[in-house]
């Protein structure tokens, strides 16, 4: 949903529903439509976002630690909160508990402040020695594969063990275009203020680092323009994030030896050894051309160069975790960056990174204390309810001819469902967890990661793991397993309330429901069939006209000015845009089911289905840094708050006749520019 894969959101709300459930008559006097949060001078019709939130908005700026600030971070903060008491307890029961040993012992040694400081940056100090004295392609080369099996963190050469989405009941290989420190190719490449702006900061950002590892002035500027060369020429040869939407363009099925060839300098087979990815014969390249390219750079630079980026990489990935100066080099970069102003609490900063590595101990805890287990059954209704209505919808379409249909239903009908938190909890009992090895036990738990990928190949493949944990505010829709799975903690006001009306839940949690379910018929998910499996289960024509409709889509969010000159880019995020205008039109259309909807009694002054919207907009509500926001732009495929909230409305005649939009409103869509697709 937000920044989620699929993910619904990447995304105010005070009443923690599950944990400290207030007196029973506060409950009767909370407002989920509060008219406090809204600002009524400004018209619904002018721009709905704003009428819905514009007090909110203005009451609520972004707190010094946050690079935004809406629903999704309030309850993110809420989340790292609980987990944090959930840390602090099980540091102070790991001796005596085993149970907790491994994150208590972890939270433990990431709050040692002074431990972590007395030993400044000599945990990577052998690391770095062991590169300089690195003498051909091939030793660094054994060197990058070391570093990835052994969990040190590092960008260059990503590679994973995933479905192959031709036959997704198997493992393969699958190796992406990776190597870039900065969030992505446009920022080395472009000459606009902003890029250059943050090239130069990250030219400081290497020279201070290369600083505090024991290089003279000139060493470190040399080191630097060494990394930034490297890293603009791996830049040039990645793909494009819209190039990257296209599932057959990255779908590049290779032979060990096919891909040896394109790279003379790598010998995939034995490489593939050294990865511990045995009994493979193929492997799927996201960009072969990135590849090829990394592979001539590798023999036309200066090893001494790639020595260099490699110490890069091991610096900067352990950077955060290092003593005060690499932490505070590394904020002040990520400050010119997302404009954040002060640094996250170290408490929180530890919270996330467990919940990161070992989460499954942490969400089992997170869910038996802060998780009322009625809320799955309820949740499971209402996706049974979105569900049927959104079959109801396709039947009904006017576009699509029966053939597409009946295997749209068949896709429909085969969604697995996951809700809450895993059947099955992953078993970290190999992983050794010290109370005074902060780095070494996050590059334990990567190496675990990394070992657990590994030892899926030629397995069957495993349906039960989870992409996200439970105290994620988000969801997601994966098309290669055709799941559609939510966390735990996202069951929460303003999503999801026990107490709120259908009015509420429908326009929160059902809208969401809906997003997620559309992500599997949006540009890249109806490419997938319910199997899981990229084929084409399309007739040309059909497939012809959702793909103009799609491009109405594009032209529409296309215009969203966010900030300055910069604009939503409606190619990147229309599989995100898709999905919430499918998903508020299916989500409305089974809240026109319920009791409140048929009886159409107001409730705090509002109309059934006007709190339906008013709630929609409420969970997009969102102040963003402009600096993070201009980041956004170019690497989020979700759209900002605003155009999430007001994009799919102006398409939906409901909407319209709820609050009497009329011609002449800055929001009203003629009835044939209104797009319908789901
Ligand atoms: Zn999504």
């Amino acid at each position: 949903m937000r920044s989620v894969g699929k993910i619904l959101i990447a995304a105010s709300v005070s009443v923690c529903l599950f944990a400290f459930t207030p007196p029973k008559d506060k409950i009767k006097k909370k407002k989920f439509i509060d008219p406090v949060n809204m600002d009524q001078s400004v018209k619904p019709g002018e721009n709905f976002y704003l009428y819905a939130n514009g007090n909110w908005l203005k009451n609520n700026p972004v707190p010094a630690s946050q690079t935004r600030w809406g629903s999704f971070n309030e309850l993110a903060q809420l989340s790292t909160q609980r987990l944090q008491t959930l840390l602090q307890d099980a540091a102070s029961n790991a001796a005596k508990n085993p149970k907790v040993q491994k994150i208590g012992d972890f939270y433990t040694s990431g709050m040692d402040s002074a431990g972590i400081e007395a030993k400044g940056y000599q945990p990577i100090k052998a690391e770095l020695e062991k590169i300089s004295a690195l003498k051909s392609v091939d030793g660094l080369l054994d060197e990058v594969a070391y570093l990835r099996v052994n969990g040190v963190p590092m960008s260059l050469l990503s590679i994973s063990i995933g479905q192959d989405r031709k036959d997704v009941t198997k493992y393969i290989a699958q190796i992406g275009q990776s190597g870039i420190s900065l969030p992505d190719r446009d920022y080395y490449l472009k000459n606009d203020p902003r890029s250059t702006g943050i090239r130069k900061a990250y030219a400081s950002y290497l020279t201070n680092l290369f600083s505090l590892t024991g290089k003279t002035g000139a060493e470190a500027t040399k080191s630097a323009d060494a990394v930034m060369r490297i890293e603009t020429a791996l830049a040039k040869a990645q793909m494009s994030r819209v190039e990257m939407r296209d599932p057959y363009k990255t779908y590049n099925k290779f032979s060990w030896n096919d891909l040896s060839a394109t790279t003379p300098s790598i010998n995939w087979k034995s490489y593939g050894d050294k990865l511990m990815i045995k009994g493979m014969d193929s492997v799927i390249v996201q960009n072969p051309s990135f590849l090829k390219s990394m592979d001539l750079l590798l023999s036309a630079l200066p090893l001494d160069d790639w020595k260099t980026y490699l110490q890069w990489q091991v610096i900067s990935g352990a950077a955060p975790y290092l003593s005060n100066d690499f932490v505070k080099e590394n904020f002040t970069f990520n400050q010119v960056l997302t404009g954040q102003k002060g640094m996250t609490p170290r408490p929180e900063r530890i919270s996330r990174l467990i919940d990161g590595s070992l989460g499954d101990l942490l969400g089992q805890l997170y869910v038996e204390k802060y998780f009322k287990p009625e809320a799955k059954q309820r949740m499971q209704e209402l996706v049974n309810n979105l569900q049927q209505t959104f079959a109801d919808r396709i039947k009904k379409l006017d576009w699509m001819s029966e053939e597409t249909k009946q295997r749209g239903l068949e896709k429909l009908n085969a969604f697995t469902k996951k809700i809450a938190y895993p059947d099955k909890w992953k078993d970290y009992a190999t992983i050794a967890i010290r109370k005074d090895d902060f780095l070494g036990n996050i590059q334990q738990t990567n190496k675990f990661a990394y070992q657990e990928m590994v030892s899926r190949i030629g397995k069957p493949v495993d349906k039960t793991i989870w992409g996200m944990t439970p105290p994620t505010i988000n969801a997601y829709y994966s098309p290669t397993g055709n799941e559609i799975v939510f966390p735990a903690a996202i069951l929460q006001f303003p999503f999801f309330d026990f107490d709120a009306d259908d009015a509420v839940n429908y326009g929160g949690i059902g809208a969401v429901i809906g997003h997620e379910m559309t992500h599997g018929f949006d540009d890249q998910g109806r490419q997938y069939a319910g199997s899981g499996n990229l084929s084409d289960w399309w007739t040309k024509e059909d497939a012809d006209k959702f793909k103009s409709r799609a491009d109405r889509v594009v032209a529409q969010y296309n215009d969203f000015t966010v900030l300055d000159t910069l604009h939503v880019n409606g190619r990147l995020t229309l599989g995100e845009n898709l999905a919430d205008l499918g998903g508020l039109s299916i989500a409305y259309e089974a809240f026109t089911k319920t009791p409140e909807f048929k009886a159409g009694k107001k409730i705090d002054g509002f109309t059934p289905t006007q709190r339906f919207f008013l709630n929609w907009a409420q969970v997009w509500r969102s102040n963003t840094l402009p600096e993070t926001q201009a980041q956004l732009i170019l690497v989020d495929p979700h759209s900002p708050g605003m155009a999430r909230a007001n994009g799919p409305l102006v398409n939906i005649d409901a909407w319209y006749d709820a609050f009497n939009i009329k011609e002449g409103d800055k929001m009203y869509k003629p009835k044939d520019e209104r797009i319908r697709i789901w």
